[in-house]
């Protein structure tokens, strides 16, 4: 998963006369002798990635589809396992039991006021030899709706999200009974049926509008990168942020042959109503047979027709009946031991599983990863001894909803939180730009090593490209400003979508989520046409940015494994700490103006005076204005933070010369704090009706999916109108940043002892 709609940056690069030069700043966390045997091995395993050996495993892991349970995925399965240990990696299959629904049935027709069958097919192209194995091929539709046969007036609802149906109540018109259209989109693909059930929808239809993935944007496959006519989005709509990601029968524990299971009924994360996704070659008949108000401006697209809402006099009949059967996911671990630490781990991971062919989603990262394991294993031979315990993954079942992964973290739950240093997770690779998103605490480092990589175009560093587009798109002279002159370019806090939700939401494992892309558009996510073909004719055809982040994971892999003292900082973290305070006083402010204004008009008849009498709309209602909310705990606790992590920083750089007469046991003891750092930010109840969710500073949003809630208990208490709750979530978090804070401080004073 892990796919936005592409954002395309339009820059002039220019390119100055200082060429590629990798940093030699030295290391943190290493002692400068060690830190120069780090670069020189860094330096050897950044010459191994091939972008040959790339384009052949691709070929190989995409030659067919290998979805969940699907006889190609078992194949490939074993192929990974095979290539770790030709490599010289110790490896093996683990092997959970999940649910996984197929469909059995999928009717969609308009039974008025025409007749008009959906297709709900993507046809095989000639030019395109992998589309043809109709056989292997899952047909389109959306895993984990529930069973369903209903018949109703159909309405159209933008792109399914809370703030679109309160526009819908402005022009007095309800989904209750109806069967309503969405867009993909602007959000997870499962918020959509989760909303349009909660306002009394008894069907949700997802299609995928060309104005955002298809014609308007650039030619449609085959002749260019865009969906077509009849290209569907799969995908899952397990509703996975109030609940849990993963098996949706063993929430909390891993899905072994013994696990205790739910029945279906009891399974809180299958949807309310059925969903269906669709084509808009199959969208457009039904869209066209909408009368009703006008959609506002802002919700129509750029097919054909005008848009209205309805309801009607367009009646649709939606039925879609599933196997729910328990099918296998084989994740592919594999180990290098740690000679120093090995209870100390660098876990990578990547899934492999796809929808269908899936070359971009997820082998391009794969490929990468692969190559990586490669790599490492030929610096073994060679006589490189990782210091820490280095864990390679290729996880099964990512695309139903993050099976194999959630599996394994649930599974080994009481192993991780007392080994698992950092997860570095890829899902996907395309051109262009580093994408970096994480825990803040390796903001300093992965811009360390984005440093050091060499982008493959314009051959600057890939940390100067990114820098140099940042100041291209910025928005405002401070923008600018902060990103000629903050050291670190700020990383993006993580969401969901991927395999690295187990790892940071329900551990607390410090992440980081990698990736390449922003020059090329894309339409073929998650259907038959993401394959070799697409893949090697409209991406990365050269496989030059798939070596780039083979060489960006790796070399972060090695110097996380490697360092004496785990590259942690938390200067960064409490900068950006500090920014969320802003950021949720300024939610909180702009909520009570925007409530005051709407009731002010409301009191002077605005919406009386402009109302058309032709085109009727109904005035919202008067509303009490948010409450204040004490912010000072909050702010007080990231004060101290910022104390302790400026000590710490301070203690890092004075004590770092001495690293090396540091004895092991001190240094164990300090590296242990450290691991400590980001299951601090995580509480045992954790978030408000979503136990499985423990971490108090990241989580997907309930109403955005993929998209990050930060302090989301606080969040999405002011966003819910929830402000008793809001108050308490800040003492939470604050007390959760006062032990952060002293841990940090205990660390740096145990740096302070340790080497001297
Ligand atoms: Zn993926």
């Amino acid at each position: 998963m892990r796919r936005f709609a592409a954002v395309l940056l339009i820059i002039n690069l220019f390119v100055p006369s200082w060429v590629f030069a990798a940093d030699d700043t030295p290391l943190v966390g290493y002692a400068p002798r060690s830190g120069q045997a780090e670069r020189d091995w860094e330096a050897k395993f950044r010459a191994i990635p091939d972008p040959a050996n790339l384009r052949e495993y691709m070929r190989r892991l995409s030659a067919r589809p290998h979805h969940v349970g699907s006889p190609y995925d078992k194949d490939n399965a074993e192929w990974i396992l095979a290539r770790f240990k030709e490599w010289g990696l110790d490896a093996h299959i683990e092997t959970f039991d999940v649910l996984f629904p197929t469909p059995k049935v999928r009717v969609l027709e308009m039974i008025e006021p025409t007749k008009f069958t959906a297709k709900l097919e993507e046809p095989a192209l000639a030019i395109d030899p992998t589309s043809n194995q109709k056989s292997e091929q899952l047909p389109t539709y959306n895993a984990y709706s529930i069973d369903g046969d209903v018949t109703a007036p159909l309405v159209f609802v933008n792109y399914g999200l809370p703030e679109d149906y309160e526009k819908l109540d402005r022009l007095g018109i309800s989904v209750k009974g109806a069967i309503v259209i969405a867009k993909y989109y602007h959000s997870w693909r499962g918020v959509k049926p989760k909303v349009a059930a909660e306002h009394g929808a008894i069907g949700c239809l997802i299609y995928s509008e060309p104005k955002d993935d298809g014609y308007t944007r650039d030619d449609v496959f085959p002749q260019g990168p865009m969906r077509n006519r009849d290209g569907v989005q799969r995908g899952s709509v397990m509703d996975f942020a109030s609940a849990s990601p993963g098996d949706p029968l063993t929430p909390g524990v891993g899905a072994t042959p013994d696990a205790k299971r739910l029945s279906l009924k009891e399974a809180k994360s299958i949807t309310k109503i059925p969903v269906l996704p669709i084509s808009y070659g199959d969208a457009q008949p039904l869209l066209a047979a909408l009368q009703g108000p006008m959609a506002p401006d802002e919700w129509r697209g750029t097919l054909p027709i005008p848009y209205h809402v309805g309801p009607g006099p367009a009646k649709v009949h939606l039925k879609v009946e599933f196997n729910w059967d328990i099918k296998p996911v084989n994740d592919v671990i594999a180990k290098i031991p740690g000679s120093v630490a090995p209870d100390e781990w660098i876990i990578r991971g990547n899934h492999h599983d796809a929808w269908v062919n899936g070359a971009e989603d997820p082998v391009s990262a794969q490929v990468a990863l692969l190559e990586e394991a490669r790599a490492l294993g030929t610096l073994v031979k060679q006589g490189w001894k990782p210091r820490r315990t280095i864990i390679y993954a290729a996880w099964d079942g990512e695309e139903p909803m993050l099976l194999g992964s959630t599996e394994w973290v649930e599974a080994h739950a009481d192993e991780l939180r007392q080994h698992a240093a950092v997860y570095l997770n890829t899902d996907g690779n395309d051109r262009g730009f580093l994408e970096m998103g994480g825990s803040h605490s390796l903001e300093q480092f992965i811009n360390g090593v984005a440093r050091d990589i060499e982008d493959p175009e314009s051959k600057l560093t890939v940390w100067q490209r990114l820098q140099l587009a940042k100041i291209a798109q910025a928005k405002s002279a401070d923008d600018r400003k902060e990103l000629r002159q903050r050291p670190d370019l700020r990383i993006a806090a993580l969401g969901s979508g991927t395999d690295f939700t187990g790892f940071l939401d329900h551990i607390g494992v410090a992440t980081l989520d990698l990736g390449y892309g922003g020059e090329d558009e894309q339409g073929i996510y998650h259907s038959i046409y993401d394959d070799f073909y697409w893949y090697t004719h409209f991406s990365d055809s050269d496989f030059v940015y798939g070596r780039a982040l083979s060489q960006t994971v790796g070399t972060a892999v090695m110097r996380l494994a490697d360092a004496e003292v785990l590259p942690f900082d938390f200067v960064d973290f409490a900068d950006t700490v500090q920014k969320y305070n802003k950021d949720l006083a300024k939610l909180l402010s702009d909520k009570q103006e925007e409530i005051r204004e709407r009731n002010q008009e409301l009191e002077e008849g605005v919406f009386k005076a402009t109302l058309d009498p032709r085109r009727p709309t109904v005035a919202p209602k008067k509303e009490d204005v948010p409450p204040h909310l004490n912010f000072a705990p909050m702010e007080n606790a990231a004060e101290s933070l910022t104390r302790s992590a400026d000590h710490y920083r301070q203690a890092l750089q004075h004590r770092q010369s001495a690293l090396g007469q540091a004895d092991a046991e001190t240094l164990g003891s300090l590296n242990q704090q450290l691991i400590e750092s980001e299951r601090k930010l995580t509480n045992d109840d954790g978030l408000p009706r979503r136990p499985w969710y423990k971490h108090l500073l990241y989580a997907p949003g309930i109403y955005s999916g993929y998209g990050v809630k930060t302090v989301p208990g606080v969040r999405e208490g002011i966003e819910q109108k929830k402000y008793a709750e809001a108050e308490q979530e800040i003492a939470r978090v604050a007390k959760a940043l006062e032990d952060e804070s002293a841990l940090i401080e205990s660390a740096a004073q145990l740096l302070e002892r340790a080497a001297h």
